[in-house]
C-alpha cells in the first residue's frame, strides 16, 4: 500500500471532496489555520496523513465539520 501521497494525489481528493453535493466546506481562513497547526503538529506523517485518524488532512481540515481528533482544532 502507497502511503507517500503526491501533490497530484491529494489535489484529486481535495476535488472529489468538494464536488460532492451537500458538502459544507470550512472558509479559507479556518481552512489555513487548521493547516497550519497540523502542519506544526507531531501527528502528522509525510505532510498529509494524521497518524491518529489516518485522514488526509488537507481533505479532512476543509470539511466544515471537520475536527481534530486530538482536539486542537
Ligand atoms: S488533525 Fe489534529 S492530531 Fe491530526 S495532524 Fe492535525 S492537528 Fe495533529
Amino acid at each position: 500500500m502507497k502511503t507517500v501521497l503526491s501533490e497530484n494525489d491529494i489535489q484529486k481528493m481535495i476535488d472529489e471532496v468538494t464536488s460532492m453535493k451537500g458538502i459544507r466546506l470550512a472558509d479559507e481562513d479556518t481552512y489555513k489555520a487548521r493547516f497550519d497547526t497540523c502542519m506544526e503538529c507531531e501527528s502528522l506523517m509525510y505532510g498529509s496523513t494524521c497518524a491518529h485518524c489516518g485522514c488526509v488532512m488537507q481533505v479532512r481540515a476543509r470539511l466544515s465539520d471537520g475536527k481534530c481528533p486530538k482536539k486542537k482544532w
